[in-house]
């Protein structure tokens, strides 16, 4: 088998599609549960909660609408002319089932839409959500569901008031994938309380598990968040980019080369971010982690251990072992 460099989204969505695709953020008003009550208040405590109201649905315009802006906004940046709606914003599952059919169908109705990706919560998955995404899949459109982890250590995920533990995210991926649909899961690297070996041994129980694809985040102060306060009463340490981008290149060389890249680092606004000040230089620290591995002469998958993962979930007509050669990628 070839060796790409990083198998990331873009480059997935390029052997999957004849044409262009690339992701169109959609907001269905939808809230979350550890944020209304039911699970907690205050939210996962580096969420910006500034606009959320618990007691308000949420306005926001029409899907549709969304969609079309969107596309037009890709279009010009990047030639796309087809379109993942990405569901983002809150948790995209939390919602009565027949509320989230009609949102999920508002936006595969729109032209040129090939998919959906839809980012929530473990604790929002179950049964019936999970089927209904899995027929869309089986009219052949691209479905993936972004799974937030952060960190597979539960006195880490009850320190930032994420509101789950560990095994729900490993039953939640089980029955995702246990129905043939693809889970990407979102890490947070630098969690107060956390040094390398935690970071490392969140990826190997993240593996050992299963997952399709992967989110890296640096974890970044951003105002008006519990974080904030907490970081500003005590401050503690936060990654350097230097020890960011070697973290996330060792753990880019311990994942299958199968899995898909879909971030390299996450970003904050100047007017929103308090600290690191490197989190608003998206470019910067994906060149440096592409640099740092071409440095290492090292690839995805390059230190895998082929013992340790579950099984793969696996594309229906999609040849992972047709990557080109030390090909180049930058994750959009
Ligand atoms: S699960 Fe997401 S939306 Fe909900 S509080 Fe945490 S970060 Fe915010």
């Amino acid at each position: 088998m070839n060796n790409v460099l990083i198998n990331s989204f873009g480059y997935y969505l390029k052997q999957r599609f004849p044409q262009k695709v690339h992701k169109v953020t959609v907001d269905a008003g939808f809230t979350c549960p550890n944020r209304d009550g039911s699970k907690g208040r205050g939210g996962c405590s580096y969420c910006n909660n500034k606009s959320f109201s618990p007691n308000k649905r949420r306005e926001v315009p029409a899907i549709e609408q969304q969609i079309e802006a969107g596309k037009a906004v890709v279009k010009r940046r990047t030639g796309a002319t087809h379109v993942l709606a990405y569901f983002q914003a809150y948790s995209n599952t939390y919602a009565p089932l027949s509320e989230l059919t009609d949102r999920y169908a508002q936006a595969l109705a729109c032209p040129d839409v090939v998919g959906l990706s839809i980012s929530t919560r473990p604790d929002c998955i179950n049964a019936e959500v999970v089927d209904l995404l899995s027929s869309y899949r089986d009219q052949g459109y691209e479905i993936w569901l972004e799974i937030g982890l952060q960190s597979a250590h539960d006195v880490t995920l009850k320190r930032i008031r994420r509101g789950h533990d560990f095994t729900t995210y490993a039953q939640a991926v089980r029955l995702i994938r246990a129905r043939g649909l693809p889970v990407c899961t979102h890490l947070i690297l630098g969690l107060p309380g956390e040094n390398r070996d935690m970071m490392m041994q969140t990826l190997e129980q993240m593996m050992d598990t299963g997952t399709d694809g992967i989110k890296f985040h640096p974890l970044h102060i951003v105002r008006h968040t519990l974080l904030a306060h907490e970081w500003k009463r005590e401050p503690f340490p936060l990654l350097s980019q230097h020890e960011y981008v070697s973290l996330v290149c060792d753990m880019l060389e311990r994942i299958p080369p199968r899995y898909v890249v879909h971030r390299l680092t996450g970003t904050a606004s100047q007017d929103m971010l308090l600290a690191p000040a490197w989190c608003t230089k998206k470019w910067a620290v994906i060149n440096a982690i592409h640099a740092e591995m071409q440095c290492r002469g090292s690839y995805q998958g390059c230190a895998f251990d082929t013992e340790r993962t579950a099984q793969p979930w696996q594309s229906p007509d999609m040849d992972p072992t047709s990557y080109g050669i030390g090909e180049s990628i930058l994750v959009p």
